[in-house]
């Protein structure tokens, strides 16, 4: 094993950050996943990130820069910038609850005031590595639940809006039910015909313009996932709720507040977002898992296929299921071994108990792609001689707490 690993990872991947630091070296072929840095900065977007740190500035003002560049990104109205998507989903369901009152966005979460109720759909109802549900309550609101798990009828919707709803939240993720859930359109159309603004979570989702197209009167993205920026999370839609938003920052915003060096970040990662050459990227991404599948074609029990974004993002992804009974191990004991090499390659490990596993092309360093093909292949010729554990079966599951827990855990 040692032998293979001189041999596919070489010299020519500058591990010397990490070693310097003693952290562990990782290979991401999982995705923007936040448990391992999100993304990787362009060397432009770090480098106005690291400018900012040496000005003074009005901070507003770069608020308002950011607002337009939000703006011409999204087709938005204005935007702001914040902590996370996850703040961004708490700063808007804020605003909407007091408006630009700045007594009553001091009085949250305590006095949550005669509108607080967020209607979601139940498949909405979904975790990103804390409950979406946490989001809407730091404001002192309520959710009101739409429907059940798989199914969310117009009429369950109508009969949940009325004075006492403040916004309904809308989510556009992987981690929601994709199925017998209420169209976006429709749910605006819903929600607009009974005075309720929309919100829509779409952290994860390279539709920059869609969602507000579609009816949203808020639309929330990660700065971090995607658009490759610094730890951040943009606000976009009406002028008026937007300033809302924003006007949160005397209040509960304050603990989810951004800096300036991570607006200047954001704000350059949205500028090139809009000069990219998003063919190009694509095309590179097809090149990694066309060279993964012809490594892993013809081996017993491994089936490998290329399979689309669950929410329709133009990124494909490389999908290997392991039958057992040919294979001689599980999907979930491959994933734990890869994650166990030096470099760890970490995969997309969240459906194993389906039997398989998945590569995410999107976060490769030149050089890497080849380097994850011939480590793969080697690893999955002797497939049989990697152990199925115990712990195999439900670390995807159990793994983000006991992450946590076993932090410092060690006196
Ligand atoms: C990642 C994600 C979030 C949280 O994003 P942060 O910017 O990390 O706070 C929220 N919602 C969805 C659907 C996500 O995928």
């Amino acid at each position: 094993m040692k032998d293979m690993q001189e041999r596919h990872f070489g010299e020519n991947e500058d591990w010397s950050w990490h070693r310097k630091h003693g952290y562990s070296p990782v290979i991401n072929v999982s995705g923007t996943m936040t448990g391992l840095g999100a993304s990787r900065a362009a060397a432009d977007v770090a480098s106005a990130t690291a400018e900012a740190m040496g000005h003074f500035l009005k901070i507003h003002e770069i608020q308002t820069h950011a607002s337009r560049v939000i703006a011409a990104l999204t087709g938005a109205e204005a935007g702001c910038l914040t902590a996370s998507a996850s703040a961004g989903i708490s700063l808007s369901i804020a605003g909407c609850m007091t408006g630009l009152n700045p007594a009553r966005a001091e009085a949250l979460p305590r006095d949550p005031g005669p509108r607080s109720e967020v209607a979601v759909q139940m498949g909405h109802l979904c975790g990103y590595g804390a409950p979406i549900s946490t989001a809407i309550e730091l404001t002192g609101a309520t959710v009101r639940q739409i429907g059940q798990s798989t199914l969310a009828m117009d009429h369950q919707l109508e009969a949940a809006l009325g004075p006492e709803t403040a916004a309904a939240l809308y989510v556009v993720s992987h981690h929601v039910v994709h199925y017998g859930q209420i169209p976006l359109r429709r749910f605006a159309e819903i929600c607009h015909s009974n005075g309720v603004p929309v919100i829509v979570d779409a952290a994860s989702e390279y539709d920059l313009r869609g969602f507000l197209q579609d009816g949203a009167d808020l639309v929330i993205y990660s700065g971090h996932k995607f658009l490759g920026g610094p730890t951040s999370g943009i606000i976009a839609g009406r002028r008026d709720l937007v300033r809302a938003a924003y006007l949160q920052n005397m209040g509960i915003g304050r603990g989810m507040k951004i800096g300036k060096e991570s607006m200047a970040g954001a704000i350059r990662a949205m500028e090139r977002w809009m000069e990219r050459d998003h063919a190009a990227i694509r095309a590179e991404e097809k090149a990694a898992l066309d060279l993964w599948m012809s490594r892993l074609a013809g081996m017993p029990g491994i089936l490998p296929r290329i399979v689309a974004d669950p929410t329709r993002n133009p990124l494909d992804r490389l999908q290997v299921e392991i039958d057992p009974a040919q294979a001689g191990t599980t999907a979930a004991a491959v994933c734990r071994h890869l994650g166990e090499l030096d470099p760890a390659i970490i995969v997309r490990d969240h459906e194993t108990e389906l039997g398989y596993f998945q590569l995410d092309p999107c976060n490769l360093a030149p050089g890497q792609a080849e380097m994850v093909g011939a480590v793969l292949a080697e690893v999955l010729r002797d497939a049989a001689s990697i152990p199925v554990l115990p712990g195999d079966d439900d670390r995807a599951r159990n793994g983000g707490a006991r992450g946590y827990l076993g932090w410092l855990a060690e006196a």
